[in-house]
């Protein structure tokens, strides 16, 4: 008989931490709790990548609506009814908060609609004042978008916010030059809303393969994002109108809503965490070894509260990993190697492994890459240009890096991806027949390198 109420309690009903509770309760058998203070699913389901592909999905439909016509069929003119849109929105995320619910509940794991405080390290109290004891805490609190302390900033919204709008507005500053920045850039401006980005470096989307990221910025552009490279907001004040922005490149201008998408900070404030002895770093993350065991050995965390690889597919990884080595005497390290993802921009962008940049300071590489427009859009008159690229060691042959910018890149990198963990060498996407007429086929058709280095 255990000294603790429970085995496991888990504080944050996200991916990494809903899918750690059902395997340790559901799998392994353990006395499991959940504790949320908001709804089930967490930031991906909730205000994250479901809500935000689902805005994506509606966004596109307007340039297809062209392509329509030009391939000869009768498009009716109409708008773009938000109202519609958001109230099916709300019923899908409604939806898919009841299943985060039931799958728990199946699963055996109690759950607690409140907010949890660590008191020491087998203890939690929650907002209702009950306390509870476990033999393991899981910490799962995720992050949170930031702003970036500017004046003024409170008249603007956050990605929070963008999902619940009351009216879509005529237009919209997006400051900020990352995954959110330039995901919701795209989807204003494909909603017909008049969109500008600024963002303060030389290029959006850092660490990302130059071209690639080169090239999303020029199709950017290309379909009407006013995109203002080295500029950032100095202040902004609300009028009667909107909100003025005075910005650094000179430009003072009014929009109707100005959206802060400038990083994401982990929820650790006000959690009694470094109080128990568990360590944070420099931007609060939870401090973890390669089993997810915080400095409190009761105590692991998993997901974006650990700042580390901040995507929903690595925080379920990772509590598998948790309750693999806590919970089935099985340690297991999550492998944070060759994760593919994709970038929502319009054009998409998915990626594997190592950009150019970053595979040439490791040792001599061969580039393959081939940028065409692709035959569907092609037809249809518009300009679009896809770019498919390869980073290749040149000792061992095998593929570092895997950069596809193109409408579906999501779909093709998950798949160039299981070649690329495998170790696929260019000799082996050489010996794959090609798959035609299809974007894709260009990965196992780039016979010569474009440059070495
Ligand atoms: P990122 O960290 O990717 O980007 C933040 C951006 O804001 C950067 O361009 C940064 O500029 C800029 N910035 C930071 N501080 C300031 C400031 N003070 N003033 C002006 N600009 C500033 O954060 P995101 O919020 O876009 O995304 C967070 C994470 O969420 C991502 O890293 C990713 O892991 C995840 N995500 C994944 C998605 C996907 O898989 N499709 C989609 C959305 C999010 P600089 O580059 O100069 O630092």
């Amino acid at each position: 008989m255990s000294d603790f109420d429970y085995d496991l309690f888990v504080i944050g009903g996200g991916s990494g931490g809903v899918r750690a509770a059902r395997v340790a309760a559901g799998e392994a058998g353990a006395k499991v709790a959940l504790a949320e203070e908001d709804r089930y699913g967490g930031t991906c389901v909730i205000r994250g990548c479901v809500p935000k592909k689902l805005m994506v999905f509606a966004s596109e439909y307007a340039p297809m609506m062209d392509d329509a016509a030009a391939y000869g069929w009768t498009v009716h003119a109409g708008g773009f009814d938000w109202q519609k849109f958001h109230g099916q929105l709300v019923d899908e995320l409604d939806r898919l908060e009841g299943i985060y619910r039931r799958l728990l509940a199946g699963s055996g794991v109690e759950t607690f609609d409140a907010r949890a405080k660590l008191v020491d390290a087998h203890t939690v109290e929650l907002s209702t004042g009950e306390r509870r004891t476990a033999k393991h805490i899981l910490l799962a609190m995720g992050g949170r978008p930031v702003k970036p302390g500017i004046p003024g900033e409170e008249h603007a919204i956050t990605s929070n916010e963008i999902f619940h709008l009351p009216e879509l507005p005529k237009s919209i500053l997006i400051v900020g030059g990352g995954y959110i920045a330039c995901e919701f850039a795209g989807v204003m401006n494909g909603l017909g809303v008049k969109t500008t980005q600024y963002y303060r470096g030389a290029q959006i989307l850092r660490g990302f393969d130059e071209e690639a990221r080169g090239l999303v910025s020029e199709e950017m552009i290309q379909n009407g994002v006013e995109l203002h490279l080295g500029t950032n907001v100095i202040e902004m004040e609300k009028t009667e109108t909107g909100i003025h922005v005075k910005a650094t490149n000179g430009d003072k201008r009014d929009f109707d809503v100005v959206m802060f998408a400038t990083g994401r900070h982990p929820n650790t404030e006000d959690m009694g965490l470094e109080e128990v002895g568990v360590k944070l770093g420099r931007k609060g993350e939870v401090l973890v070894d390669d089993y997810g065991q915080t400095s409190v050995p009761s105590i692991y965390a998993v997901g974006d509260v650990t700042d580390r690889v901040n995507l929903t597919p690595v925080a379920i990884r990772e509590g598998m990993a948790f309750v693999e080595t806590v919970f089935k005497g099985n340690p297991t390290k999550a492998d944070h190697e060759l994760i593919p993802t994709a970038i929502f921009t319009q054009p998409e962008m998915g990626t594997v492994g190592l950009s150019e940049e970053e595979a040439r300071d490791k040792g001599p590489i061969e580039v393959y890459s081939t940028s065409f427009r692709p035959m569907q859009t092609l037809f249809a008159g518009r300009e679009a240009r896809v770019m498919m690229k390869l980073i290749v060691c040149a000792d061992t042959r095998r593929v570092l890096g895997c950069h596809i910018v193109a409408p579906g890149a999501g779909e093709m990198i998950q798949l160039a991806g299981i070649a690329i963990k495998m170790g696929a060498t260019k000799e082996d996407f050489d010996r794959t027949v090609a798959v035609h007429p299809t974007m894709s086929e260009e990965i196992v058709t780039m016979k010569s390198p474009v440059r070495t280095a």
